[in-house]
């Protein structure tokens, strides 16, 4: 089990370089084989679609689009408290990404001249949703609600169906609850393929967005410029600060929560206090024994846990900032009174009952976070991911005349001559043709 390692100011960086190798050329095989796939999907359409759902899904597909027929007998399957329970989530996911909803703004106050953006949604989206070893309603809100806020007009779902050749009624209620318009069979690297170039069966799309395995990710990566992506997630991961007041069941039980997610899930502790990492790591013995991912969930730890000591609270926050993690807990107390020193992570969780969980499932923001280190650039996953600006310009002739000048020799200090002419060809003597208004 875990070693405490205390961690000062003066070795920050190498604690964290040494223990978060971020592994940036350790897909060779996988890329080959992914883009043999993507060569085969966009050479053979449905036919490499049908071949790949029976040699990785192990079933003989007739079909691949998910059938009206398919889809009201799943919501038939589903209870109605399970289905008031996924209501009930998406309804606080989709009020929280309402507010991030922009507007097209235009600026007209002086006269003469228009400035402004315009906000526009994509056309099609493509949503993947994990399907090999556990089931995501989860995702299918997280990714669906927020291109659905944001007015993408076609919403196309894609994930791996059963042995059986079914998709888990879950899902497919979780699918129609959050306004998805088709949805495929289909999963893997070939599903990624589908979807940005298309096939007999599936239109392409513009955007694909949603987690998968390391084929879908790495597939993702590659069809990116024919299609643009969300982003390229990682392995889960979890980095709490606690103090001496922390509960250290609380804090074990939120550090497993992460860990079960997969072998190479990280989860870190940061504390001022060597008796609570004494407590948690006592108690990460006796959780995992209840757990039933308890193999993942202790091969995480040991491949990725840390526990780790530090003088007071200022050094815990540069760490943590130098983790830039997915997930940070504040198990201290004011952790309001902390947040400014924040500067990198997904979603911050504040107090001792806002465990990560909460966010994964229900409280409205998005689960679709930055991984390994990418929250010191990027962001969760918002209905601005599924918009795109373009900007607006006028000015009538008297504006233009003001400032023609400056133009002209804006461009002609680029050596743009062509440029200047275009401004000045407006106001030469000869000019015979003027519009009126
Ligand atoms: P998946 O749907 O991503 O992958 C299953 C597909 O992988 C199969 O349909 C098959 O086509 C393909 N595949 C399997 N073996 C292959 C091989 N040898 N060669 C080529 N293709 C192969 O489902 P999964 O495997 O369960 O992975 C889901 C992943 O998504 C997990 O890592 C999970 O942690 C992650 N996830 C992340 C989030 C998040 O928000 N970050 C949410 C849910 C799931």
């Amino acid at each position: 089990m875990l070693e405490c390692i205390t961690v000062d100011e003066t070795n920050i960086d190498e604690i964290v370089s040494r223990n978060l190798e971020r592994e940036f050329d350790a897909f060779e095989e996988i890329d080959r084989a992914v883009q043999t796939i993507l060569e085969d999907v966009k050479k053979n359409g449905d036919q490499a679609l049908f071949d790949y759902s029976k040699t990785f899904d192990g079933v003989n597909l007739t079909s691949l689009k998910v059938s009206k027929r398919e889809k009201e007998e799943a919501l038939q399957q589903v209870s109605m408290e399970e289905l008031k329970l996924l209501q009930k989530a998406s309804d606080n996911i989709r009020r929280f990404h309402e507010k991030q909803v922009e507007k097209t703004w235009i600026d007209d106050n002086e006269d003469g001249k228009i400035l402004g953006q315009l906000i526009r949604p994509i056309d099609r989206v493509g949503l993947y949703v994990p399907g090999g070893k556990a089931i995501y309603p989860s995702s299918v809100f997280m990714n669906a609600i927020p291109a659905k806020v944001a007015g993408v007009s076609k919403i196309v779902m894609v994930t791996p169906p059963d042995r059986s050749g079914n998709i888990h009624p879950f899902t497919l209620a979780a699918a129609q609850i959050a306004g998805v318009d088709e949805i495929y069979k289909i999963g893997g690297a070939q599903a990624i393929g589908a979807l940005a170039f298309g096939t007999e069966s599936v239109r392409p799309v513009d955007k694909i967005v949603g987690p998968g395995n390391i084929y879908v990710a790495r597939a993702k990566r590659m069809v990116f410029g024919y299609v643009d992506i969300d982003m390229v997630a990682g392995p889960s991961e979890i980095c709490i600060i606690a103090d001496e007041g922390a509960n250290a069941k609380f804090v074990a039980a939120d550090l497993l929560s992460q860990a079960e997610h997969d072998e190479n899930a990280s989860a870190i502790l940061i504390t001022t206090s060597p008796t609570l990492a004494k407590n948690v790591r006592q108690q990460l013995i006796e959780q995992l024994d209840e757990l039933e991912r308890k193999e993942i969930a202790s091969a995480s730890i040991q491949n990725n846990g840390k526990l780790w000591i530090v003088d007071n609270l200022d050094v815990a926050f540069q760490l943590a900032n130098a983790i830039a993690p997915e997930h940070l807990e504040l198990m201290i107390s004011e952790p309001m009174a902390h947040l400014s020193k924040v500067r990198h992570a997904g979603a911050v969780f504040l107090g001792e009952y806002s465990p990560e969980p909460l966010g994964d499932y229900f409280a409205g923001p998005n689960h679709t976070l930055p991984t390994n280190g990418t929250a010191r650039f990027s962001s969760p996953l918002g209905v601005y991911d599924f918009v795109k600006k373009t900007s607006l310009i006028f000015y009538d002739r008297k504006q233009l005349c003001q400032v023609q000048q400056d133009i002209a020799e804006l461009a002609r200090m680029e050596g743009f001559t062509g440029h200047a002419k275009s401004i000045e060809v407006r106001f030469e003597k000869t000019d015979g043709h003027l519009r009126k208004g």
